[in-house]
């Protein structure tokens, strides 16, 4: 640690929590509890609670409720309490628990279990691998049943009627992990939150929600939006004990300034690993890709047998798929210290109980600061840990790695998410006609604009209105509206046609070649550039080659892939504005918000080796143009933002207005929870609708999940974060930790360091220096590419 500390590598040090002086806050169990509940407390020898978890009690029987205390706080009991208490006083009562994995559920209803209440409760799961003939006997008898958003999109809801004990004694929903549900996912789960509560009211019961989340930064935003209630209390104040944490933020040294290139953060890892492991640490580490954390243990098993054979037998990496036997082992093992360190993607960070670790090891920036701190969460064994963060080479990381007392203070992300997106509402809309027919009231469930895209549904042929005074399943039959909406063609079933993790119903299924196993699929709008021929897919951290796409038939083969190479697309895009919504000026630009039609063509890919991401070949393809509407950001830099009287070369004004684009597309997570695969940009010194320079940034999305709207709220702020990233970077013209960027359709050409910062600086007021305006000069002057390749510059 000495040496890091002189040399630089070591960024940052910091204390976190307030250690053994820091105690739990402990109360009694609220005395209104059910007696078998406060017995069965006392059996599993838990005296006292938390005061968050007696405070989530009491809340939870006032109205809805979203706790979102730390890691190992127990956040579990915070639901099964109450649900427990109901479920004892009413033998009639049902509660139903959503969780993000399958993995989690099995995981609650062996926690539900351990209470020994068996006469009282009866939890079933209830998903895809539930045996047909076991699921009749689940709706009759099970009074919580653990299943997951999809089944309740595409099993429970569309069949309420096999459902209705279930529905007519509906007294708790309880939602787990809720941060999960953000963007794409989220807004199509706050609709199938929606479409509950539009059931259980037509069977006549209002449950009570109950959400769960890690630390974000607007968990009552995130409960109301995912559920359409109001008047959430949030349960925030965390009564379990705070381990002391010290944070460690490293950054692998600079081998080459000029190009800003480092040493891998894989290889810097390995040895703080293998260190901590000698020192007798049991810890986990967490990187993004299953290669990554393959080489990585590869890489830290080769370090420790020179040293210490028996060291390296270990560790272990951790692999998703594992069945919940296999991670009971791997938890036991780690708890009972016969494993030292586990090595893992993300998979593990949901879905497995090992308590607290000695060292928490995060390489390189996992998205968001929110997953960072989660996964940090692991570090706290007997009090205290060691929680550490080791950057890569991407702008986010090296933002950071600048700024760590920023970072350490930065409030975690806001999740994000849009119910009302018009293509995930309208599928929706469709499937809850098919649930019963939709009239009036629904405005309470779906909200006051349902109608209006009932309409366009009618107009596409989908709905049909029928004239007012019908009785429904739904409405109970007891009022009449002046008109309902039903689907045309009674005998459809839409949700099966609806994905919950894409944002259109258009997509193309992923299929293993050899095992013919459907791995998933993905949305039509981005099929092109994401599952090409010759495109390397990562899923669940594992990598594929697409062998085949198949447009006809909408579905690309592909084969497990082991070689060390990955692909980037080379495509062109143009935006155009189809409806203005918002417009301000700000910064001597003016700013507007509104819906886009992006047009995509990918040309050909490029190949790069993954580990120094070596350019291979270029390899071209022949995909026909696509087309989606989205929302997006743009704006217009006016004479005044580009410095009256100036005449930038061409080549500089685009290299500059990329430069920009990119490095907004980079910094946009740090204030809308997204990855900036979610994002797109364009931008081009002659828009055709605005005539002039004109930035685009995108949702990448069909119809946009609220990402640019968040930016555009905060635009200033995102320039001022843009700004920094480039002003900062020690490179001297553009590397991959400022304005390169790994997705870049153009292949990151061109693109003006130099230039960006002189744009930045005049729209945010400062003054640029001389070096960087000589630099600018320079640069434009080396400008070669001809005018009509970069008359309009697309990213
Ligand atoms: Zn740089
Ligand atoms: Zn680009």
């Amino acid at each position: 640690m000495d040496e890091a500390r002189e040399d630089g590598r070591l960024v940052r040090e910091a204390r976190e929590g307030f250690g053994p002086t820091h105690p739990a806050k402990l109360v009694d169990p609220p005395e209104e509890l059910h007696p078998e509940v406060l017995a069965a407390l006392s059996r599993l020898e838990i005296e006292r609670l938390y005061s968050h978890q007696a405070e989530a009690i009491y809340s939870s029987w006032d109205g809805p409720t979203i706790v979102t205390t730390g890691t190992a706080s127990g956040k579990s009991l915070c639901f099964n309490l109450p649900t427990l208490d109901v479920l004892c006083r009413d033998t009639k009562a049902r509660a139903l628990y959503l969780y993000p994995t399958k993995a989690l559920a099995q995981d609650q209803a062996r926690a539900l279990a351990t209470f020994g209440l068996t006469k009282r409760v009866r939890p079933a799961i209830y998903d895809g691998d539930t045996p047909r003939e076991a699921r009749a006997d689940i709706r009759r008898r099970a009074n919580v049943v653990l299943t997951n958003p999809d089944m309740l999109h595409v099993g429970i809801l569309p069949n309420h009627p096999a459902w209705s004990e279930l529905f007519a004694n509906l007294a708790v929903v309880v939602v787990d992990e809720a941060h999960v549900y953000r963007g794409v996912f989220g807004s199509h789960v706050a609709n199938v939150l929606r479409r509950l509560r539009r059931i259980a009211a037509a069977y006549g019961t209002t449950p009570r929600f109950l959400l769960t989340s890690a630390t974000i930064a607007n968990p009552l935003e995130l409960a109301e939006r995912l559920t359409g209630l109001e008047d959430v209390s949030l349960i925030n104040v965390d009564g379990s004990p705070a381990p002391g944490r010290q944070i460690a933020i490293w950054n692998p040294p600079l081998t080459d300034e000029a190009l800003g290139q480092r040493r891998s953060a894989l290889a810097e890892a390995a040895e703080l690993l293998a260190r901590l492991v000698r020192d007798g640490a049991r810890l986990i580490c967490f990187m993004k890709s299953r290669k990554g954390v393959e080489v990585l243990h590869k890489l830290l098993v080769a370090d420790l047998i020179d040293t210490d054979p028996e060291l390296a037998k270990l560790v272990s990496p951790y692999r998703a798929g594992y069945t919940s036997q296999q991670r009971r082992d791997l938890e036991g093992r780690l708890v009972r210290g016969e494993l030292r360190a586990v090595i893992t993607t993300d998979a593990l960070e949901l879905g497995i109980d090992i308590g607290e670790l000695d060292a928490a090891v995060v390489v390189t920036f996992p998205g968001t600061v929110a997953s960072l701190r989660q996964m940090w969460g692991r570090a706290g064994r007997r009090g205290r840990g060691l929680a550490v963060y080791v950057a890569g080479e991407d702008a986010l990381d090296q933002f950071f790695c600048r700024h760590p007392d920023d970072f350490l203070e930065r409030p975690v992300e806001a999740a994000i998410l849009d119910h009302e997106s018009p293509e995930i509402f309208r599928q929706h809309l469709l499937c809850a006609a098919h649930e019963g027919p939709l009239s009036g009231q629904d405005a309470e469930f779906l909200g006051p604009r349902w109608e209006a895209h009932a309409e366009v549904l009618q107009s596409g042929g989908e709905l049909r209105r029928r004239a007012g005074g019908v009785s429904s399943a739904v409405s109970g039959g007891a009022r009449s509206t002046p008109s309902t909406y039903v689907p045309r063609e009674s005998g459809g079933y839409p949700a099966a046609e609806v994905s919950l993790r894409s944002a259109s119903p258009e997509s193309f299924a992923i299929v293993d070649v050899a095992s013919g196993e459907l791995l998933g699929s993905t949305e039509a709008a981005r099929a092109h550039s994401t599952v090409h021929e010759g495109a390397i897919y990562l899923h669940l951290g594992r990598s594929y080659e697409v062998r085949e796409l198949d447009l006809e038939r909408r579905r690309a083969l592909v084969a497990p892939f082991d070689d060390d190479w990955y692909t980037q697309p080379k495509r062109e895009t143009d935006t155009t504005i189809e409806r203005l919504l918002d417009r301000r000026e700000t910064l001597g630009v003016t700013l507007s918000f509104g819906e886009v039609a992006v047009i995509d063509t990918v040309l050909a890919y490029q190949r790069k080796r993954v580990a120094d991401n070596a350019f291979l070949d270029l390899v071209g393809l022949d995909l026909p143009p696509t087309s989606f509407s989205t929302q997006a950001l743009w704006f217009e830099l006016g004479s005044s933002a580009l410095g009256l009287g100036d005449t930038i070369p061409l080549e500089a004004l685009l290299g500059a207005l990329h430069a920009i684009e990119h490095a907004q597309i980079a910094v946009l997570p740090l204030i809308a929870m997204c990855d900036r695969w979610d994002i797109g940009g364009l931008s081009t010194n002659l828009h055709p609708q605005t005539g002039g320079a004109t930035i685009f940034i995108y949702d990448g999305h069909p119809g946009g999940i609220g990402i640019t709207r968040t930016a555009f709220a905060r635009f200033e702020e995102l320039c001022r974060d843009a700004h920094r990233l480039i002003a900062e970077c020690p490179c001297a013209s553009g590397c991959p930790s400022c304005v390169q960027s790994p997705k870049c359709g153009n292949l990151n050409e061109p693109l003006s360091k130099a230039g960006a910062r002189l744009l930045l600086e005049r729209m945010l007021g400062g003054t640029s220096t001389d070096a960087s305006a000589e630099e600018s000069g320079s640069r434009q002057a080396r400008g070669n590419r001809s005018e009509r390749d970069a008359s309009l510059l697309k990213a």
